[in-house]
């Protein structure tokens, strides 16, 4: 089950939840022997039809299931539900919106908002958190507003800064086709020189536009300057359009699938971008077992209490704007 071609293949294969849970249990746990979550004993007997365990260690007794440490739980969703999100918000190459996943799997839209959430936390747990370290490439893209034609900004005179209140900045560093994007509550030299000496190591040569901000990094990377404001793209072997082509697929994201999104929780759009991005080269069936091996860890507790099925509908109901339609640019 390790070789599976689409999604129509993994569901022949995983038809209810039984098989869903074991094929989990065997992808988990090494030759799929149960180990408590509480005090790590590996003796443990199947209850409730072989949906969970109840641990054997007399001192323990505790009942738990496969799905305990993992994105998948204290949600009453199937487990089979799961994967087909998981499929498809990782596979589709511009994401899923919560009323497409909720018309998909039949629940409603404010599980399947929950669900996606979930699942980009599961893709921020990716493994582009590891420094830059080469020829890093920097760039910055505006999020949101009225501006349809934010993408000319570069042509905007300087004396007006970077400043605009009606959009979110994010901070793109690109090395090797890999991509990391980070929200900024600014775009002062002081923001992007934390953001930069947090992700790229001491020595590497950072790659950007000529604005200012870079400047102030001089001691910490060797910096390459691309001119842009005299119509320069390149530095030599140096350029900066890695990064600024991968603008367009944040566009095409927002504008495509997502609508709108809110400043709020624009980061995880942003890590569920770059994770589709940095896994590209993956089979979907590679993909789907990657991020499989990612909803392993620790969720935040808030998100871990927060029900399937919110009674309370203010948290959420920001970004059941998802379903717009209205727009949403980058620069
Ligand atoms: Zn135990």
């Amino acid at each position: 089950m390790n070789n599976f071609k689409n999604l129509h293949d993994l569901l022949a294969n995983l038809p209810d939840e039984i098989s869903c849970r074991q094929y989990f249990e065997q992808f988990r746990w090494e030759d799929g022997k149960p180990i408590c979550p509480y005090c790590g004993s590996g003796k443990a007997y199947r209850i409730e039809k072989g949906k969970r365990f109840k641990c054997g260690n007399p001192e323990c007794y505790k009942k738990y299931s496969v799905l305990v440490g993992t994105i998948f739980e204290a949600s009453n969703i199937p487990l089979q539900k799961w994967f087909i999100a998981l499929y498809m918000a990782t596979n589709h190459k511009r994401g899923v919106s919560s009323c497409q996943l909720a018309r998909d799997l039949n629940v409603t839209q404010k599980t399947a908002w929950f669900m996606l959430h979930r699942l980009r936390h599961l893709m921020g747990n990716g493994d582009i958190k590891k420094p830059f370290t080469d020829v890093v490439q920097a760039d910055e893209a505006f999020v949101g507003g009225k501006n349809k034609n934010r993408h000319a900004d570069k042509k905007v005179p300087k004396s007006k800064g970077r400043a605009y209140q009606d959009k979110t900045p994010v901070l793109g560093l690109m090395q090797y086709g890999k991509v990391m994007l980070q929200v900024m509550p600014d775009t002062q030299a002081e923001t992007i020189r934390d953001i930069i000496k947090a992700n790229v190591e001491k020595g590497a040569m950072l790659v950007s536009d000529d604005y200012d901000a870079y400047w102030w990094l001089r001691g910490h990377c060797f910096h390459v300057p691309v001119n842009h404001s005299l119509g320069v793209f390149t530095s030599g072997a140096f350029t900066t359009n890695g990064i600024e082509g991968f603008w367009s697929h944040l566009k095409r994201m927002i504008i495509g699938t997502y609508f709108q999104i809110s400043r709020k929780h624009l980061q995880r759009y942003c890590e569920e971008l770059s994770y589709r991005f940095n896994t590209r080269k993956l089979k979907d069936c590679e993909r789907f077992l990657l991020s499989l091996k990612h909803s392993e860890g620790p969720l935040p507790y808030k998100m871990l209490v927060q029900k399937s099925l919110p009674l309370n509908h203010g948290q959420s109901q920001e970004n059941l704007q998802e379903k717009g339609p209205t727009e949403g640019t980058t620069s």
